[in-house]
């Protein structure tokens, strides 16, 4: 492909501007001024479309393929919702508007998205009271691990310390927990992908602050023995932070709050209808019980008795601020919107969709691959690639493989405790034609990883780029030459 730069020709123009009828003398301070006029592609107005066009087409995206990254829901998402977080009354709207009638209560309407958000939240998933601040997955995490912290230091408690975290944790618990000051110990799954009762007893002790699950788990799997785990902990003097980024698979079904959890954050940018990528903008919203309630982080929206809406910044056992304002606005209003439409039965549906898609994956994959556990799973499967890499193939030959057949690849290598590992989100919004397409393009991979391995190896071969040195693209990318 010819960059733009490239493509310039001296003197062609995309513009016309009108003649300047304002002063230009001395508008610009002449130590801000340009001494030499920038290198910039002079080019017509069709060239720079043609461009941009060309570019955005080499972008993979749910509105183009199949994404099935696991652990980050890459889904369909409802463009009615972009309509909703794109109306100017929310778009046009200052954080420091007035929140009352004296500033013509200009910001009700936004006050109201965020408290109806946090009560639908708090129904949906059995807790007291909700913050919508924090700016991501892992933000929430650090927000919830802080309100543990407050909570214990409240109590005088200081020699909880040590937060427990089992090993088919999302990688970012033990990060979160360390950040927020606690030391953290790992609990060992058993063999059927569960906690480890045992070994997560041995662990339990006046040290103890609290244990951090991610549930369903990063094998996509749902404890059975969550109540029992949960009120062991609590015995032990601890609190239990869910990790629920994957609610999605269990939403309407199960209420984290009744069942033994105390804080809990879910990610509405992977699915409340949000796509995650790109690094984001993402939000968190931490939801808790009673007992965390006090320290939840400045400011609160409050509904008065009037119907009015304010913010209230004075509350005196909270942990503060965890973000500017009041959290990534435009993705709770999404939320929002998505809740209102699906109701009650359209969220329970996500879940039991999610679900079936993804257990048909597993079972129409089984005879191809290893499983680590034999048993049905939530919204996600981890498949393990281990019987092609004993013949040279590995996971990532087999990702590359599936970005020539026009699929963007699983999730690799992740999570950490299966060798190979290729996670599978097929989400509640592909059709079964497209899943069974998928299905398809991974048995004729595998097929051929015994006739012509090599085939596989050499791929991707329909990308501007084929495989990159990772760690130099992604420590020192270089954007410009394709
Ligand atoms: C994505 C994810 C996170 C982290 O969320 P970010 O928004 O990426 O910070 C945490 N836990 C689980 C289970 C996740 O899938």
């Amino acid at each position: 492909m010819k960059l733009i730069f490239e493509k310039g020709k001296k003197g062609r123009r995309g513009s016309s501007l009108p003649k300047m009828d304002v002063p230009t003398k001395n508008a610009v301070p002449e130590k801000f001024k340009r001494k030499q006029a920038a290198n910039l592609p002079e080019v017509s107005e069709q060239d720079v479309v043609r461009h941009y066009t060309l570019l955005s087409r080499k972008n993979m995206g749910v509105d183009t393929n199949f994404y099935p990254l696991g652990s980050c829901t890459m889904k369909y998402n409802p463009k009615v919702n972009e309509r909703v977080a794109s109306l100017p009354g929310f778009t046009e709207l200052h954080p420091l508007l007035p929140q009352l009638r004296r500033g013509g209560a200009l910001t009700q309407g936004a006050l109201e998205v965020i408290y109806e958000t946090q009560r639908l939240l708090c129904e949906l998933l059995g807790f007291s009271d909700c913050t919508v601040q924090p700016l991501a997955g892992a933000h929430g995490e650090l927000t919830g691990v802080m309100l543990m912290a407050a909570y214990h230091k409240g109590r005088k408690d200081h020699a909880r310390k040590v937060l427990l975290i089992p090993d088919a944790a999302h990688g970012t618990n033990p990060a979160s927990a360390m950040v927020g000051g606690f030391i953290t110990q790992t609990v060992a799954s058993d063999d059927n992908g569960n906690v480890d009762i045992e070994d997560l007893k041995s662990h339990l002790g006046p040290d103890t602050a609290g244990l951090m699950l991610t549930c369903p788990n990063t094998l996509g799997l749902f404890d059975p023995n969550i109540e029992e785990i949960c009120e062991l902990v609590h015995k032990a003097g601890g609190l239990n932070y869910c990790d629920g980024a994957n609610q999605n698979a269990v939403m309407g079904r199960v209420t984290p709050g009744t069942i033994g959890f105390d804080v809990m954050h879910v990610n509405i940018h992977k699915s409340f209808s949000t796509p995650h990528g790109g690094g984001g903008p993402g939000s968190g919203p931490v939801l808790v019980g009673e007992c965390l309630v006090p320290y939840l982080p400045v400011s609160r929206v409050q509904k008065r008795d009037d119907g009015t809406y304010t913010l209230r910044y004075h509350c005196a056992d909270s942990i503060g601020y965890i973000a500017p304002f009041y959290g990534n606005f435009g993705i709770i209003l999404r939320a929002y919107a998505y809740m209102l439409t699906l109701g009650r039965e359209g969220l329970k549906r996500v879940g039991e969709n999610a679900v079936l898609s993804a257990n048909y994956m597993r079972v129409k994959l089984a005879p191809y691959f290893d499983q680590q556990v034999d048993r049905p799973c939530m919204h996600e499967c981890v498949l393990s690639a281990t019987p092609q890499a004993k013949k040279g193939v590995h996971a990532l030959d087999i990702a590359k493989a599936l970005i020539d057949r026009g699929f963007h690849p699983p999730t690799m290598y992740f999570p950490l405790i299966v060798p190979e590992a290729l996670m599978i989100e097929p989400t509640e919004t592909e059709s079964k034609e497209t899943l069974d397409e998928f299905i398809e393009a991974l048995i004729e991979i595998v097929n051929l990883v015994d006739t012509d391995p090599e085939s596989i190896i050499a791929c991707p071969l329909t990308t501007p780029i084929k495989r990159l040195d990772e760690t130099l693209a992604a420590r020192k990318p270089n954007l410009a030459d394709v």
